[in-house]
């Protein structure tokens, strides 16, 4: 039976980032992933994903950003991969809409740069937009987009370089504490141990820890690339990163920074899931229909025929707010599911405190807000 300091179960952005973290600390390390790192049937594939510093969603995941900036460029200077791009983020709504007062408010305690603008400037920087005029924006310069898929293959890179040993294609079917650590048994018969382990299972973590599946809700989010009607009006230089609240949506896009269109989406949680397993690539023409009405209504230069339609899973706690804990009865099991929807930003910092946490038991960064016991 191999044997080692820390597994970690599921490879794709925290799993990813965990591995490259453990490894970077010396530590025996064995990554375990059901499908292929970077696979699209869970949360972290289709392209882009934005990353932003005044969070509407509280002020508080304002340090942990800090450090998440950092350690991206870090891993870039590392690696030499490019994975993050700054454009600005532009988030708009109707006056007191949560995007907007969330973003200024966390913007103002923390002091980052912003600027306030009518929908007259917005239209006169950014002619790509067709705001209504009562609404209210405002521009961080800080904000713009990941790579998903290039974050992760860089992460296992150079984890892999490190030293982490990886199963791929390879189920874990449990996971047992045992006196000095943790008992794994995959799904060729196969046991690992461990003396600690973390659990980064994404949309499957109810299946193996069916005490938090009670308060997950699984959702089918649509992704759509549109082709632009102003190609010129939607590059990187001239159009930003966008988070815009109306009455019924809240709708966010990208530049067509890679000549695939401009890939939208609504942030507002989609049709339930029962099982993870359940998620299909079934995006259609209805689907694209819905996003691209609002995207015309609001970015019309981008709001061209539907050239693509991807799915991909929300894990939502009902507070919106991550579970990154250890399991009250064996605290060497370290559980992480940091998604509703906004979590790949994070990664780079959580990769940093799972490891923290499998290694020490204990993190220097402030996660109190993502504690288990608030939901059980
Ligand atoms: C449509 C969409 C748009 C989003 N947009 C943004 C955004 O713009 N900005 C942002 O910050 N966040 C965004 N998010 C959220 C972000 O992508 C997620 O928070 C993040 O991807 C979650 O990563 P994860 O590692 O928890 O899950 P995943 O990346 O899905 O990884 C879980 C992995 O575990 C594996 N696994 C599961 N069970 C087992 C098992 N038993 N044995 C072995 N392996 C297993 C799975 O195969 C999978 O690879 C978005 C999410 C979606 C779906």
């Amino acid at each position: 039976m191999a044997v080692y300091d820390v597994a970690v179960v599921g490879l794709g952005a925290m799993g990813s980032a965990a591995l490259y973290h453990l490894a970077a600390a010396g530590q025996r390390v064995v990554g375990i992933e059901r499908a292929t790192p970077g696979h699209s049937g869970g949360s972290s594939h289709g392209e882009s994903r934005i990353i932003r510093m005044a969070y509407f969603e509280h002020p508080s995941y304002v340090p942990l950003l800090r450090r998440a900036y950092e350690n991206w460029r870090a891993l870039e200077l590392a690696t030499g991969a490019e994975l993050m791009t700054i454009t600005g983020i532009l988030e708009a709504g109707f006056p007191g809409s949560t995007v907007f007062e969330g973003s200024l408010k966390a913007a103002r305690l923390h002091e980052l740069p912003h600027e306030i603008l009518s929908s007259r400037q917005v239209a006169e920087r950014f002619p790509a937009f067709n705001l209504p005029s009562s609404w209210d924006s405002v521009f961080q310069p800080d904000g713009g987009y990941l790579r998903p898929e290039q974050a992760i293959a860089t992460y296992m890179e150079a984890a892999t370089a490190l030293g982490a040993e990886t199963r791929l294609n390879c189920l874990v079917k449990s996971i047992e504490p045992t006196a000095v650590g943790v008992r794994l048994v995959l799904g060729d018969g196969t046991l690992v141990e461990a003396g600690s382990v973390v659990v980064s299972a994404g949309a499957w973590i109810g299946e193996l820890f069916p005490e938090l599946a009670a308060h997950l809700q699984l959702t089918r989010q649509v992704l759509g690339w549109f082709a632009p009607v102003d190609p010129a009006l939607v590059t990187p230089k001239r159009l930003p990163v966008f988070l815009l609240e109306s009455d019924d949506d809240i709708i966010y896009g990208f530049p067509d920074f890679a000549g695939t269109g401009v890939k939208a989406a609504s942030h507002q949680p989609g049709r339930r899931l029962n099982r993870a397993d359940d998620a299909r690539q079934d995006g259609g023409a209805k689907d694209a229909e819905r996003i691209g009405r609002t995207l015309a209504r609001y970015v019309p230069a981008a709001a061209g025929p539907a050239r693509e339609v991807k799915t991909c899973i929300y894990t939502n706690t009902p507070d919106q707010d991550f579970i990154i804990d250890r399991h009250a009865l064996y605290p060497q099991i370290v559980l992480a599911s940091p998604c509703s929807g906004h979590g790949f930003k994070f990664a780079s910092v959580i990769g940093e405190i799972l490891a923290d946490l499998a290694t020490t038991g204990t993190t220097a960064h402030d996660i109190s807000r993502f504690r288990l016991d608030r939901l059980l």
